[in-house]
């Protein structure tokens, strides 16, 4: 799809929204079908559709004929047992799914109307979900790759490689035969030979060619068995403005543009890996923005229960 009709393409309306999931039971039964698609699975022991449910403090509830094990459904979930109406968190997934930029936890706080603690966790829930279910994205064919940093400065050019207070990560962009953008991978990690061969083995598979600024280290996808079409630019602002990097440094400029924009005193370093997650999950469905939140929903019931503390410690999983 052309850029411009990425752009203008209609999104999922307030109004449409509100329509579709409303009401308690509307989100309700937009979980137990993400979770359930094909009916309701015991998820002690496995039994389906044998159960019957009832409602304990308004939310709905399973009981399972065979095991009698009872859950409702968001247990077992990264919803796990929250208090918060269904509606504040469809509300969040909105807004997330929808926006152009990341969203802030303060800007969430007000528009779904809860203390900003809520609001940081309902976020860092709804980000770790879609960094989990991005861990598994592979590109292949012809993919542009670069390194850059968050919470530095693009214009300072390559200079700053290894300075401290910023948070290193790989940005690769897959391409289509016309050389347009398709998918990305951005993963936080330092620029050193194993950790480049790990991103490699992890996020991409063959036929692969790899386009790249000739810095040494990406000469490890060529011992992977990929082709690389290594270009020296010498870095600087030259090197944003190659072709052969286009996809990649637009992408590059959109997420400092994202990022910046959305988080002024962030801690980049403990959390890079889910705002980066939050830029890719959205990059990777920006074809269908009436679909997103939909997919948003599946990322959530298929994620296991994160608890508070968890979801605080800085981790880099991938
Ligand atoms: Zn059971």
């Amino acid at each position: 799809m052309p850029m411009n009709r990425v752009q203008f393409q209609k999104g999922l309306s307030m109004p449409e929204f509100l329509d579709r999931y409303g009401t308690e039971e509307q989100c309700e039964q937009a979980l137990v079908a993400a979770r359930w698609p094909s009916g309701f699975v015991c998820p002690a022991c496995g039994v389906t559709e044998s159960r019957t449910t009832f409602r304990r403090q308004g939310r709905l509830y399973y009981q399972c004929a065979g095991c009698q094990h009872q859950c409702s459904v968001t247990s077992g979930t990264v919803f796990g047992s929250t208090k918060l109406p269904l509606t504040r968190w469809f509300l969040a997934m909105q807004f997330l799914t929808q926006s152009k930029n990341n969203v802030a936890a303060l800007e969430l706080k007000r528009q779904i109307g809860v203390c900003y603690r809520t609001a940081w966790l309902v976020k860092h829930k709804l980000l770790e979900a879609m960094r989990l279910v991005e861990a598994d994205r592979q590109l292949t064919g012809r993919v542009e790759v670069d390194d850059a940093y968050l919470g530095g400065q693009r214009s300072g050019g390559k200079t700053g490689r290894g300075s401290e207070n910023k948070v290193p990560f790989v940005a690769a962009v897959q391409t289509t035969e016309d050389g347009r953008p398709h998918l990305a991978c951005l993963s936080p990690r330092p620029f050193t030979k194993q950790s480049l061969e790990d991103f490699f083995a992890s996020s991409t598979v063959l036929p692969l060619t790899v386009v790249s600024d000739g810095l040494g280290c990406f000469e490890v996808a060529a011992s992977l068995g990929a082709c690389h079409d290594r270009t020296v630019t010498g870095g600087g602002k030259a090197s944003v403005e190659l072709e052969q990097f286009r996809c990649v440094n637009t992408l590059i400029s959109n997420i400092k543009t994202a990022l910046s924009g959305t988080y002024h005193s962030v801690k980049f370093a403990k959390y890079a890996h889910r705002y980066l997650a939050e830029v890719q999950f959205r990059f990777n469905r920006r074809y269908d923005l009436r679909a997103i939140l939909g997919s948003l929903v599946r990322a959530m019931v298929a994620a296991p229960p994160l608890p508070g503390r968890g979801i605080r410690v800085a981790e880099h999983r991938r």
